[in-house]
C-alpha cells in the first residue's frame, strides 16, 4: 500500500511529488508515456508570467504570483536556467493603452512589484526591433524565462533522488475506492493501492476525474502553434513582448528562450482531438502575420522548427485544486493551464497543504533539495576542456555538431536517475538535435549510443514515446 500515488509526470506532477518528498511517505508517480515531460509540459511558452493578466480572487491570480517568487530559489537549488528577462505588453492605440492601466493595476492589487507603463520612446530605446508604431508598453520586471522540461526534469530527478519511485509506461485505466484507500487498475493490468491519489493527468485529468467522481467535466483542447528560430534571430531580443490579451490567451508573444532561440507564438484553437499536434501553414502564416505587429523584420528564414501544445481548457476559467467531497484522499488538478508553468511550485505547496488533511506529514531529515544539472561541454574552459577529455575520451567525441554536443554528455543522460531511452529524451536534457540540421546528421550516431548503453538492439530504439523506431533493421 503507498501512502500517495501521483498521476502524470508533467511540470505539475513532478512539482508535487517533489514537494512530498521532503516527508516520510511512500510515495509513486505514474506515468503513461516512457519519459517526464511528453505531455503539455514539453510543448508551451516556458515563461513565469508576473501575473498581472489573472483576476484577483482566482487560483490562477493566487499560484501565479506566489509561484513566480519561488522560481529563484527553486532554480538555484535544482540547478536549472532561469532569466528573469522581464516582458513588454505593447499598447498601439488608445484602447490598448487603457489595458496597459487596468493591467497594471490589477498586477498591483496582486501585490506584484515592479509594474511601470513605459513611453514609446523608453520602449524602443530597451528593445529596438519593436514596431516604431508602439505607443507604449506595460513594462513587468518580474516576468522570466525557463525550459519547461528542463524545470519538469530537474524537479522529477530530485524527486526520485529523494525516494520517490516513477513508474513508466503505466497508464490508469480504472480506479476503485475502498474504505481508507483507492485501487488503480493500469492498462497492463498491474494494480496499485494508494490512501491519496492526486490527479495531474494534465489533458486527461478529466477521464481520470470521470472515473471516480459523480461531477464530470469535459476538458476543451486550445491548440497553441509555434515557431522556433535560430539563436541568431534569438539576438533581436530580450525581452518577452506580448500584444494586449484577448478573451482565450495571453495573445501572440515573441520572446527569447533560455537557450538563446527567438520564439513565436502560441496561436489558440478550440479543437477535438487531445492528440492533434499537427501544424498547419494557414496558422503558421497568420501567427507570423501578428508577431510582426509586434517585432519588425522577424527572419522567418532563420526558423528551425515549428510545433504544438494544447491547453486543457475548462469555460469556467480557472484551476481547479481540490479534494473530492465525497472521496477524502482523492485530489483533482483539473484545467491546469497557463499560467501552470509559472504556478507549479505554488500549486504544490497547496496540494501538500491538502494532503496532510489525510495523512500525518513528518519532515524527513535527510531530504536534499539540491540537484546537479548534466555538464556542459561548451560551457568549460579550455583547461577544463582538455582535463575531462584525458580522463574521458567520450567528451572529446562531437555527436550533435550544430549544438556541440558529445557522446559523453549523451552517455550521461543516459545513465542519470530517469535517464533517456528515446532519441528526444536525449534531446530534451541534452539539446543534441536542436540545432540547424534539426537531428539529420546526429539521430543515428545518438541511436546507437542509446543500443549500446541500455544494451538493447539499434531497432528497438525510438525517436519518442509514440513513434516507430528509427532504424528499421535489426542489427546483425
Ligand atoms: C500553448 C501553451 C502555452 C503555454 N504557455 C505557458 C507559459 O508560458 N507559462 C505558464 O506558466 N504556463 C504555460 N502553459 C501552461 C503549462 O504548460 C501547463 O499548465 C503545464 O505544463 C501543465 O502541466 P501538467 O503537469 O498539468 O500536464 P502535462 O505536462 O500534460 O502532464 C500530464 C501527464 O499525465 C500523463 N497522463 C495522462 N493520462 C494518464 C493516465 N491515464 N495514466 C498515467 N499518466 C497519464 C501524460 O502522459 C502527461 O505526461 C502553456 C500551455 C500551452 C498549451
Amino acid at each position: 500500500m503507498r501512502d500517495v500515488v501521483i498521476i502524470g509526470a508533467g511540470v505539475i506532477g513532478c512539482s508535487i511529488a517533489r514537494e512530498l518528498s521532503k516527508y516520510n511517505l511512500n510515495i509513486c508517480l505514474i506515468e503513461k508515456d516512457n519519459d517526464v515531460a511528453t505531455g503539455i509540459s514539453k510543448a508551451n511558452s516556458g515563461i513565469i508570467h508576473a501575473g498581472f493578466n489573472e483576476k484577483n480572487g482566482t487560483l490562477k491570480a493566487k499560484f501565479n504570483v506566489e509561484g513566480n517568487r519561488l522560481y529563484d530559489s527553486l532554480s538555484k537549488e535544482l540547478d536549472f536556467t532561469f532569466k528573469r528577462n522581464g516582458a513588454f505588453v505593447l499598447a498601439f492605440n488608445e484602447e490598448d493603452l487603457e489595458t496597459l492601466h487596468n493591467l497594471k493595476s490589477n498586477g498591483e492589487s496582486l501585490g506584484i512589484e515592479g509594474l511601470e507603463i513605459l513611453s514609446k520612446e523608453e520602449v524602443l530605446k530597451i528593445e529596438k526591433n519593436i514596431n516604431p508604431k508602439v505607443l507604449a508598453a506595460l513594462h513587468a520586471k518580474s516576468s522570466g524565462i525557463v525550459n519547461p522540461y528542463e524545470v519538469t526534469i530537474a524537479l522529477a530527478e530530485n524527486a526520485a533522488l529523494n525516494g520517490v519511485d516513477f513508474i513508466f509506461d503505466a497508464e490508469v485505466t480504472s480506479i476503485e475506492k475502498c474504505i481508507d484507500s483507492y485501487k488503480l487498475k493500469l492498462k497492463n493490468n498491474d494494480c496499485l493501492e494508494s490512501k491519496v491519489v492526486i490527479n495531474a493527468a494534465g489533458l486527461n485529468s478529466d477521464y481520470i476525474n470521470n472515473l471516480i467522481n459523480n461531477e464530470k467535466y469535459d476538458l476543451i483542447p486550445v491548440k497553441g502553434e509555434y515557431c522556433l528560430l535560430d539563436k541568431i534571430a534569438g539576438n533581436m531580443l530580450n525581452k518577452t513582448v506580448f500584444q494586449v490579451p484577448n478573451k482565450i490567451s495571453k495573445g501572440v508573444l515573441v520572446t527569447p528562450t533560455v537557450d538563446g532561440n527567438l520564439l513565436v507564438g502560441p496561436t489558440a484553437n478550440s479543437i477535438k482531438d487531445k492528440y492533434s499536434l499537427e501544424n498547419t501553414k494557414d496558422n503558421l502564416e497568420l501567427l507570423l502575420q501578428k508577431a510582426s505587429n509586434s517585432i519588425v523584420n522577424i527572419p522567418t528564414n532563420r526558423i528551425l522548427t515549428t510545433f504544438s501544445g494544447l491547453r486543457p481548457h475548462l469555460e469556467r476559467k480557472d484551476f481547479i485544486v481540490e479534494e473530492l467531497k465525497d472521496n477524502k484522499g482523492f485530489i483533482n488538478l483539473l484545467a491546469i493551464e497557463s499560467p501552470g508553468l509559472a504556478s507549479a511550485p505554488a500549486i504544490a505547496l497547496y496540494v501538500k497543504d491538502l494532503v496532510s488533511k489525510t495523512l500525518p506529514l513528518k519532515s524527513k531529515e535527510d531530504f536534499n533539495p539540491y540537484r546537479k544539472r548534466l555538464l556542459r561541454f561548451t560551457e568549460l574552459s579550455l583547461d577544463e576542456k582538455n582535463k575531462l577529455i584525458s580522463k574521458n575520451p567520450a567528451y572529446g567525441k562531437i555527436v550533435c555538431k550544430c549544438e556541440l554536443i558529445s557522446e559523453g554528455e549523451i552517455v550521461d543522460s543516459i545513465n542519470r536517475p530517469l535517464g533517456a531511452k528515446t532519441v528526444d529524451a536525449v534531446k530534451r536534457r541534452t539539446r543534441a538535435t536542436m540545432g540547424g540540421c534539426q537531428g539529420v546528421g546526429c539521430l543515428l550516431p545518438i541511436s546507437k549510443i542509446i543500443s549500446r548503453e541500455l544494451g538493447i538492439d539499434i531497432s528497438e530504439v525510438n525517436k519518442n514515446a509514440d513513434s516507430s523506431p528509427v532504424v528499421g533493421f535489426k542489427e546483425v
